[in-house]
């Protein structure tokens, strides 16, 4: 990177699509078309049931393992959910937490995302937390006090030794799978005041090394004005991620920037 010592990362979020033959025959793509560079950070994301066979297909390979979720305890009565060992048992070692969906389909809060944000940093799981304004609180002028609540809560109680495991990703709601995007000076804007929080809360060396992604329709053909912003060092990508070719173009978007 061109702006400072962060390693671009680029993480596709498959969300709930793709059986396990499915994720397998995507994931063996990405390894065919990204899996041999070493100059971006590159995670791939499939549901539960495809962590398995993803975790196969990548191994021997610069592709990296996401979860999409987790819960907060080691084990128990919790029907229907997973915790992060189990996760680490399959090899992810990331886990996207608090994304807009989960925090407006299932009423996620920032309390309970920053339970498992302090779970998955306690499993060795390192987090992409998500934040992000709706269209009417930044038509309202309220996007960073948004964004700096989430951030307060969602990394409330973060040890300062352990936060530059953590990332974020900044999703501006009204951009997520709309097919429109922040500008690129809009998406720097909030990404420097992000890293601002950032300093406040963990100091000035460690939030230089927390990476902050940005996620809204990002595609080949925006990635590169958008990765060119001093703190803008990845991306979280949604739909773009479930075309191998598409995905790969956003990561040698990434690795253009250093060269
Ligand atoms: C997402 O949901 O994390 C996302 C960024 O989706 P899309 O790229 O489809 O907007």
């Amino acid at each position: 990177m061109s702006q400072s010592s962060r390693k671009y990362l680029i993480a596709g979020n498959w969300k709930m699509n793709k059986t396990s033959e499915e994720a397998k025959e995507l994931a063996a793509e990405v390894v065919a078309e990204v899996g041999q560079q070493t100059s971006v950070s590159v995670v791939v994301c499939p549901p539960f049931t495809a962590l398995e066979t993803v975790a196969s297909q990548i191994a021997n390979s610069n592709v990296h393992l996401g979860a999409q979720n987790l819960y907060p305890a080691p084990s128990g009565a919790f029907t229907g959910e997973v915790s992060p060992e189990m996760l680490r048992s399959l090899f992810a070692g990331f886990v996207i937490l608090g994304h807009s969906e989960r925090r407006e389909y299932f009423g996620e809060t920032d309390a309970f995302v920053n339970k498992k944000v302090i779970a998955s940093l306690e499993a060795n799981l390192r987090p992409i937390l998500c934040v992000g304004e709706s269209l009417e609180q930044r038509e309202s002028g309220e996007t960073t006090a948004v964004v700096s609540e989430q951030l307060e809560g969602g990394l409330a109680d973060v040890a300062a030794d352990s936060a530059d495991q953590v990332v974020i990703a900044y999703e501006p709601i009204w951009a997520i799978g709309t097919g429109k995007t922040a500008t690129p000076e809009m998406a720097q804007e909030t990404h420097a005041a992000i890293r601002a929080v950032l300093i406040e809360l963990f100091g000035a060396s460690t939030a230089e090394k927390i990476r902050i992604l940005y996620g809204g329709s990002m595609k080949p053909g925006n990635a590169p004005d958008l990765l060119a912003q001093p703190d803008i060092d990845g991306g979280l990508i949604g739909g773009a991620s479930l075309k191998a070719r598409d995905f790969a173009g956003i990561v040698e978007a990434a690795a253009a920037q250093d060269s």
